[in-house]
């Protein structure tokens, strides 16, 4: 990467970020629109065409090399579609070929979100210095990527190391994917706040009844905020336990909102680790927090671009 510059998006269903990072990691230049997630196809692409037209005003533009992207997903990187869940008017949208056209050609690289996070992680974050690691998002939804060998693995269609929705309840809840008992279905915020709420658990004044308020009540002592959290850290422990037997992973980087109970969540997950991760070859396994926040989308975005177009081969 040395003095090149790679452009970098981020595509969510809030919000549409774009941003220059240079070999550091750092982000030169940035430019962000809310996604208008319940609007038609041509009308999201407009804010991705907006951001870019607002990047490539930077006289640091012609600097670019490259385009990253990090979706929400699914993704197809061998398509270059995007079809994410909560952005219903794109379904297998063509985003590579239009942000490549919108960029005067130059290389676009496409990965899931998650993918995207694990790289920013394995650059600059709290999985560096570790050949194989599962990084993860714990927030509305999980998910969620791989290192193996030193290097990123997208899979062929940029979605390897979806975690959230690996089941770990074989006769549990129904997932909106489709299938039962998923990781995302006991352990995203939303269904960590479900359970507080069904178990009889009630928000404060303010009336906040989110996972990050069931966190404050376990933090207070509150038994049934505590058993939710409990149920979410053994969920993220089966997933990483197997994951971890599967490909042999070193170290789990845990971020996203939920991450930020802290030891509510941490504590309970190295206990829950502790009974599912058992063979000799995976009780090593480090469990930390995600470090890189709400930038590890596009430095990602960015690192993934170059690392999966030149093989790993730079100098990052
Ligand atoms: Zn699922």
């Amino acid at each position: 990467m040395h003095t090149d510059l790679v452009a970098a998006l981020d595509i969510g269903g809030t919000k549409i970020a774009a941003g220059l990072v240079d070999g550091s990691g750092a982000l030169l230049v940035r430019a962000q629109r809310p996604t208008p997630a319940r609007e038609s196809a041509e009308k999201v692409m407009g804010a991705v065409t907006e951001v870019l037209a607002e990047l490539s005003g930077s006289p640091l533009w012609e600097r670019a090399t490259a385009v990253g992207i990090g979706s929400a997903g699914p993704v197809d990187a061998s398509a270059g579609t995007v079809s994410p869940v909560n952005v219903p008017g794109w379904r297998d949208f063509p985003l590579v070929e239009r942000v490549g056209k919108a960029v005067g050609g130059l290389p676009v690289e496409l990965v899931g979100d998650g993918v995207a996070m694990t790289a920013a992680e394995h650059w600059l974050g709290a999985a560096r210095g570790y050949d194989n690691a599962l990084c993860m998002v714990v927030s509305t939804g999980v998910g969620g990527g791989l290192v193996l060998g030193g290097k990123l693995h997208p899979g062929p269609t940029g979605n390897a190391g979806h975690i959230g929705h690996v089941s770990v309840d074989l006769d549990g809840d129904l997932c909106p994917c489709g299938s039962r008992g998923c990781v995302e279905r006991i352990a995203s915020g939303p269904n960590i706040a479900r359970r507080a709420l069904e178990a009889g658990w009630r928000p404060g004044p303010d009336g906040d009844a989110s996972a990050a308020a069931v966190a404050a009540a376990a933090r207070a002592g509150d038994q049934v905020a505590i058993a939710s959290f409990e149920r979410a850290a053994q969920a993220l422990a089966a997933g990483i336990a197997a994951t971890a037997t599967l490909v042999e992973i070193d170290i789990a980087v845990i971020g996203g909102g939920v991450a930020g109970a802290g030891d509510i969540l941490f504590a309970p997950l190295r206990r829950a680790l502790r009974q599912y991760a058992t063979l000799s070859f995976v009780q090593q396994l480090t469990v930390a927090p995600a470090v890189m926040g709400t930038d590890a989308g596009l430095v990602g975005a960015a690192a993934a671009a170059v690392r999966v177009s030149s093989g790993g081969a730079v100098a990052v």
